[in-house]
């Protein structure tokens, strides 16, 4: 039985979705006016294994994750590089979805946008003034937290505590300081959109309202983010949506805990981020998403240079193995499908075992760590195997059950390329990388593309002339 944590009830419970076999998710996307830190990559790794794994369990997954393309740090960056803000989000776009490819996360089923989303987000304040639950001042427009019963009901915080503890703004024209904005007037030099209320352009929380349920409906089973989005983005969510269609609006809010450096929260504001491009290049990005799923997404975890490097070597123990096992396969080609000895129907229970530890770590609130330690414990018991047996059957079983572990979690996805053969430009481009390599003295880079050739089973020969291959 699957069990998901709900910030909203702070305890686990069963996984019941509102349809039969279907999903409905809305996971939180960035504000794009950057390359992504990989902070950012937390929650975009983790809800992307929490996506895979409904998918194995049967379900169809609806997966909405929207971008932000207007807010006040898109404009000042514009500003900054003197470009139109549609150039900047339109740049930052395509860049943080080339990331999510890297990070072998799947296409969303949509991403919406909020500047291509006006009328459904107008549509939505319109009505919260209708019910009484939004009221309009000079152009702008604020939702009226006390005209909404269950106000703090996510972020448990009662509306005098949060009234005691909110900043008196200077242009307060709000009725009440906790009430915050749907609509904000029009200022010079910002884009701005048309709106029964004047010209201007919407609030933050507003936008995720309006799009989850222009794209999955008034109702939906899983609502996702970073942690610090529980208060006040998603508490503000909950508001604007259960207000305006009079329901309740999802069963299951889930936050991933945040990734630190030096024990404090990598943010942009911080400045203490470190891009996921470069981490992605330096380590590669299957061991970023190696590194994210090897904890628990509730856990808060630490960013150190020392820690990619271990989580590096992790992954290449898995990658090892698997190389060593389909080595092994290919040696055994030739001899005949063996009977399966005693000893070995013991280890076929072995195997059964870990996978069904493996699901259980999974159903128990998407325990990516324990699984990934029982993969281990799998790869552990397949090396001592490949050492001493040789029967084909059993090396066959070995391979997919690894393999459909591994790919629950979308863990490896370099190796991939290993089965279609390497195309002839394909081996040139990787001989240029080495021949590079070679030249800047990084000789453990210029061997591991060699190795990787030859697992290919291309062939380098270093010559006079250049550098020969030969498939072999
Ligand atoms: P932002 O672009 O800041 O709105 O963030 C996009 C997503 O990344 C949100 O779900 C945030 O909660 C999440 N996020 C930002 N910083 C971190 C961090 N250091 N650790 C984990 N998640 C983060
Ligand atoms: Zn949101």
């Amino acid at each position: 039985m699957l069990k998901v944590y709900n910030t909203l009830t702070k305890q686990k419970e069963e996984f019941i979705p509102l349809a039969p076999n279907k999903v409905k998710m809305y996971v939180c996307g960035p504000t794009v006016y950057n390359l992504i830190h990989i902070g950012n990559a937390r929650p975009i790794i983790v809800f992307d294994a929490v996506r895979r794994y409904l998918l194995v369990k049967g379900y169809e997954v609806n997966f909405v994750q929207n971008f932000t393309d207007v807010d006040d740090k898109i404009i000042k960056k514009a500003n900054e590089e003197n470009k139109d803000t549609m150039e900047i989000v339109n740049h930052y776009i395509e860049e943080t979805l080339k990331d999510m490819h890297n990070l072998n996360v799947l296409p969303a089923t949509a991403n919406p946008r909020v500047t291509n989303e006006m009328t459904e987000i107008i549509k939505m304040i319109e009505t919260l003034i209708q019910k009484e639950t939004a009221y309009h001042i000079n152009g702008s427009v604020f939702f009226d937290t006390q005209n909404f019963k269950d106000y703090g009901k996510l972020s448990k915080k009662v509306l005098e505590e949060l009234e005691a503890g909110a900043r008196i703004e200077v242009d307060n024209i709000k009725k009440n300081p906790m009430d915050f904005v749907l609509w904000k007037p029009k200022k010079e030099g910002e884009p701005y959109w048309e709106s029964p209320w004047g010209q201007g352009r919407p609030g933050w929380h507003i936008e995720c309202s309006a799009m989850s349920k222009k794209y999955l409906g008034e109702q939906i089973d899983i609502h996702a983010g970073g942690e610090d989005l529980i208060f006040p983005h998603h508490e503000n969510e909950i508001a604007q949506s259960e207000a305006a269609n009079g329901k309740n609006f999802a069963t299951y809010w889930m936050h991933n805990s945040f990734l630190n450096i030096d024990n404090k929260k990598m943010s942009k504001s911080l400045g203490n981020f470190m891009l996921l491009r470069d981490v992605g290049e330096a380590f590669g990005y299957d061991t970023v998403r190696f590194f994210m799923l090897a904890a628990h997404y509730r856990s808060p975890l630490n960013f150190s240079d020392t820690l990619m490097e271990s989580a590096k070597a992790g992954l290449l123990r898995i990658k090892n193995c698997l190389d060593d096992l389909n080595f092994a396969i290919k040696n055994t080609e030739n001899s005949p499908i063996d009977q399966i000895d005693q000893s070995e129907e013991l280890l076929i229970s072995q195997i059964e075992i870990y996978k069904t530890r493996f699901y259980d770590a999974m159903d128990d609130d998407f325990n990516t760590a324990d699984a990934i330690s029982i993969i281990f414990e799998l790869v552990k018991m397949t090396n001592t195997y490949i050492k001493n047996g040789r029967n084909k059957k059993l090396l066959l079983i070995f391979k997919e059950n690894l393999y459909n572990l591994i790919d629950i979690l979308g863990l490896i996805y370099e190796t991939q390329e290993k089965q279609d053969s390497l195309s002839d430009e394909k081996i040139l481009k990787l001989i240029e990388k080495r021949a590079i390599a070679k030249k800047e003295k990084d000789f453990q880079k210029a061997d591991e593309i060699r190795a990787f050739l030859e697992s290919n089973n291309i062939q380098i020969k270093d010559t006079r002339e250049g550098v020969q291959f030969k498939r072999v």
